[in-house]
């Protein structure tokens, strides 16, 4: 645990105060490159989220809700600044909390603060309209914050989706309640102690660590949020979306993926090839929007998949702060569920065509999963259809335009997709056939994108962060109509 940021341990962060969860518990914290404990955060109950949305509720009527669009943007620049500050600390935590090779983890927080200072400067930069109407009228539209808002987030991308989430949130005026993921809360907690620091007032963002079932359970079903923001599995996606309803809230769902990269026989294969042998490796393949199908046209299918297979066959697999290519999955039951489907492979008779190794002396304890490229996966078997959300490839061919949209589109799945070719009109066809919230021509990832909407279509969810657009989700509009003679 950081000395400098002093973060005291097992406590929630409730109105700018930390304190004992009420359940007086803590839930060990383990480092998945050894397997080994080396830190607690606090077991908040469904008591601890009755305070924890008391307080945000106070806030929002309150100082936070009264406070002026560029002063709430001042506040987020102010913790961008100090987020910066502490990239190298912020890094090394999310590191031995996430298994994420250092380099990665620090551009996680280097991203986070990234999303603070986007939304810093578009929170007095999001207004209304004025609508033409009926002689004698005059009518407006304000944009008004939620109010409360609920944000849930796994423990694959901490940071980012923290700053993607509840940066927006904030932006637009709402109190925000967080339940980080009970494997990775470390770095949640630390933001929030900046958020502190910074002054942001009591209860404009708290934090309640916790289990799923209890504390991410009991924020999804308070009758006292507003609208909550999830990013997680499919199977909880539902519980979340069920538990909303019951009072009529809005939710947002990211729900994961199975995106395709379609290379076509005429796309630039040197600049396409660190994309695609990246697109499923980042973050040990635990990315919602990995590139984690690749689709190959017939005539280039050897030539692509072999370049892949080479380019991962030469990779190292290692513990998190000897930031190699790869890191450790996140836990055991990842780690169980990552080989069942490369024993499926096995017995199905399909072909491994590249694997990384694993580095020398990696602890034994460690949850290391080489990353892997399967050649000639059916479109139809459950390595091509599933979420593995491990470094796992499914190289898939197929014959024209025609399959490679049917294949593309012929998962659950609709987050994002990859199309790589020189014919700009092929190019443009497939990206409006493909069912996907987001589309890259001949790159994948933009970089990140904290500019660019970003959300499901189909079983990936609905809603979008990212963006300008996400203050949109984060707020509802009001219509003033005004008769005058
Ligand atoms: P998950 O169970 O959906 O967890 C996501 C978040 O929801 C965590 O904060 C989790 O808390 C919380 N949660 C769990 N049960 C809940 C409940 N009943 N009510 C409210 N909140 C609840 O995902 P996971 O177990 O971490 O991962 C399982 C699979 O989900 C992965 O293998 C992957 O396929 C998918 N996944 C997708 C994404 C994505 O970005 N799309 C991210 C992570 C996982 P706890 O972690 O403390 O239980
Ligand atoms: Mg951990």
């Amino acid at each position: 645990m950081s000395d400098e940021l002093n973060l005291p341990v097992g406590k929630v962060l409730i109105d700018g105060v930390w304190s004992d969860p009420s359940s007086g518990e803590v839930i060990t914290v383990l480092n998945p490159s050894d397997g080994g404990d080396y830190a607690s955060i606090a077991r908040g109950t469904a008591e601890d989220i009755d305070t924890a949305v008391a307080s945000s509720r106070a806030a929002a009527d309150g100082a936070w809700g009264a406070m002026p669009a560029f002063e709430r943007g001042r506040l987020m620049h102010d913790l961008n600044r100090l987020i910066l500050e502490h990239v190298d600390e912020l890094g090394l935590m999310e590191a031995r909390d996430v298994g994420k090779p250092l380099r990665q983890a620090r551009a996680d927080a280097v991203a986070c603060a990234r999303y603070f200072e986007f939304y810093a400067g578009a929170a007095d930069k999001l207004h209304g309209e004025t609508i033409p109407y009926l002689d004698g009228y005059s009518v407006m539209t304000f944009r008004e914050p939620h109010g409360v808002t609920g944000h849930v987030i796994p423990w694959n991308y901490p940071m980012q989706i923290l700053g993607r989430s509840v940066g927006a949130a904030l932006a637009t005026g709402n109190a925000c309640v967080l339940k980080p993921a009970e494997d990775a809360g470390l770095t949640s907690l630390a933001i929030g102690e900046l958020a502190r620091q910074v002054g942001f007032p009591p209860g404009a963002f708290n934090i309640v660590p916790g289990y799923g079932e209890e504390a991410g359970s009991a924020l999804s079903a308070h009758p006292g949020i507003d609208h909550i923001s999830f990013t997680g599995s499919p199977e909880v996606g539902t519980l979340i979306q069920k538990a909303a309803a019951e009072f009529r809230r809005p939710v947002t769902l990211e729900l994961g993926g199975k995106s395709p990269q379609v290379v076509f026989a005429d796309a630039d294969l040197d600049k396409a090839l660190p994309f695609l042998s990246q697109g499923f490796v980042q973050n040990a393949g635990q990315t919602c929007s990995a590139g984690s199908r690749l689709l190959v046209e017939d005539s280039a299918y050897d030539q692509v998949t072999e370049m892949v297979a080479e380019k991962v066959s030469a990779m190292t697999v290692g513990p998190a702060e000897r930031d190699m290519d790869c890191g450790p999955v996140i836990n055991k039951q990842q780690f169980e569920r990552v080989n069942s489907y490369l024993e499926l492979a096995a017995r199905d008779g399909l072909t491994t065509i590249g694997q990384a190794k694993l580095a020398a002396n990696a602890p034994s304890e460690g949850y290391y999963v080489p990353p892997t490229v399967i050649g000639d996966v059916p479109a139809d078997h459950r390595l091509a259809q599933e979420e593995i959300f491990g470094p796992v490839l499914s190289c898939i061919r197929f014959r024209d335009e025609e399959d490679a949209v049917r294949i593309a589109n012929g998962t659950p799945f609709g987050l994002t997709a990859g199309i790589w070719t020189d014919d700009v009109g092929k190019a443009m066809r497939l990206a409006k056939r493909v069912k996907a919230g987001q589309v890259f021509i001949n790159n994948y990832g933009a970089g990140g994108g904290v500019e660019l909407p970003f959300g499901g279509m189909k079983g990936s969810g609905f809603g979008r962060e990212k963006g300008f657009e996400a203050l949109h989700g984060f707020t509802a509009t009001k219509t003033v109509a005004i008769k005058h003679d």
